[in-house]
């Protein structure tokens, strides 16, 4: 092993630190006292799902969350020799290069970034400036490539399944906004491609890295799913101080089935059964995610029935309303400003907690998922010679 290899294997094992990562983002890597660190996640990942028939069987032992610019400039500053170094040990290097970047005029820059084989995932930065003009940055991250759940509504469910993410794959999104704003990014959102909680391996893997190694706060990172049996459970063991987010959409069973094919296998009362649980066993609020559907589950009567449906589990919920983002080729409309408000007044006077999300760079007509599918249709795995150009493509949503 050569001294280069040495000092890698010293820096991958020691904590990631901000401030460095943030010294290394500015692409101006200084590399020499070993009391420095370099911008690392210390996977030791053994990932693929049994679950994902077409997993990746790569085991990244390890992976330097460096973009392709920082790589070149780190192989100037410890010699040409050193990425092969690490590669003929076994190490995978560097970080899936950026594909494309939509910005909407709102600041909201969705990235698809290129997989090593060749497949695309979208992340989202979702900057947010608080009244003291400090930032927040929101990194809404994908969990798997596609998903296979369905539900009606969605463009990354009509855009069909490929494969699970492996844990480096997701940090290196939250890594991809960090290099892209040239800003930390303050929360990090489970809710971009896939269902979390068919990839759920991976995604406390991320986790585990993003809070410990990148320092992201665990109350500031929030995992969504729309419902996947036993699984709220097995989070709820590891007793996480993240933020649940259930993606409801409708108050009761027959609904929420016309809405989330998948519900069918996982009734309402068993999941709120598991919310609750979920409550209990970490003291942590559930959040309940509601996409406002015009004449579909709109109606201050679904808001009704949805506050009795919370009221009888408990009071520790938050519902957030999300006005339907229009999609191509959906049977869905996006409900009115009233209509949206007539019912958030409605769970309000119910003394159900509630916001309206704002919809971030609407006016371009882009949801989650519908970015990726306009460049990468069945079989999910890029021809670039017949790439759109970038005036086809979605503005992030
Ligand atoms: S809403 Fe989520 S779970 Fe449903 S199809 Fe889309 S990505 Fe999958």
């Amino acid at each position: 092993m050569t001294t280069s290899m040495a000092f890698i294997q010293h820096v991958c094992s020691a904590p990631f630190v901000r401030a460095v990562r943030a010294r290394s983002l500015a692409a101006n890597i200084a590399i020499p006292s070993h009391k420095h660190r370099i911008l690392s996640t210390t996977t030791t990942i053994s990932t693929p799902s049994s679950s994902s028939p077409r997993a990746h069987d790569n085991d990244s032992r390890v992976l330097l969350g460096l973009s392709e610019t920082e790589l070149q400039q780190l192989a100037v500053d410890l010699g040409q020799a050193f990425r092969n170094e690490l590669q003929e040990a076994g190490w995978r290097v560097g970080r899936s290069p950026i594909y494309q970047s939509v910005t909407a005029p709102d600041g909201t820059i969705k990235l698809l970034i290129k997989l090593e084989d060749n497949r695309l995932i979208e992340t989202v930065g979702i900057p947010v400036k608080d009244d003291k003009g400090s930032m927040r940055l929101t990194a809404c991250v994908s969990s798997q490539v596609g998903c296979p759940l369905r539900c009606s509504f969605c463009a990354t469910g009509k855009g069909g399944f490929s494969r699970n993410l492996q844990a480096h794959e997701i940090v290196e999104q939250v890594l991809a906004i960090e290099e892209t704003f040239k800003h930390r990014v303050t929360n990090v959102v489970f809710m971009g491609m896939g269902e979390p909680m068919l990839n759920m391996k991976a995604v406390l893997e991320a986790h585990r890295c993003l809070n410990k190694d990148i320092q992201i706060g665990q109350r500031m990172i929030t995992i969504s799913t729309v419902g996947v049996p036993n699984t709220i459970k097995r989070l709820a063991s590891h007793k996480l101080q993240s933020t649940l987010a259930i993606s409801l959409h409708a108050p009761n069973q027959k609904l929420r089935e016309a809405i989330v094919p998948s519900a069918k296998a996982y009734p309402l009362e068993a999941i709120m059964e598991d919310c609750k649980n979920y409550f209990l066993e970490t003291s942590r609020r559930v959040s309940f995610e509601y996409a406002l559907l015009a004449g579909v589950n709109d109606a201050v009567e679904h808001a009704t029935e949805l506050a009795e449906l919370l009221h009888q589990w408990g009071r520790i919920y938050h519902v957030n309303l999300i006005p339907f983002n229009p999609i191509e080729g959906s049977e869905y409309k996006r409900p009115s400003k009233k209509a949206a408000l007539a019912f958030a007044a409605a769970l309000e006077s119910r003394k159900i907690t509630v916001s309206i999300r704002q919809t971030r760079g609407l006016e371009a007509n882009a949801a989650c998922g519908q970015l990726r599918n306009k460049f990468q249709k069945t079989p999910l795995v890029l021809d670039s010679d017949n790439a759109p150009s970038q005036s086809d493509v979605a503005i992030a949503c």
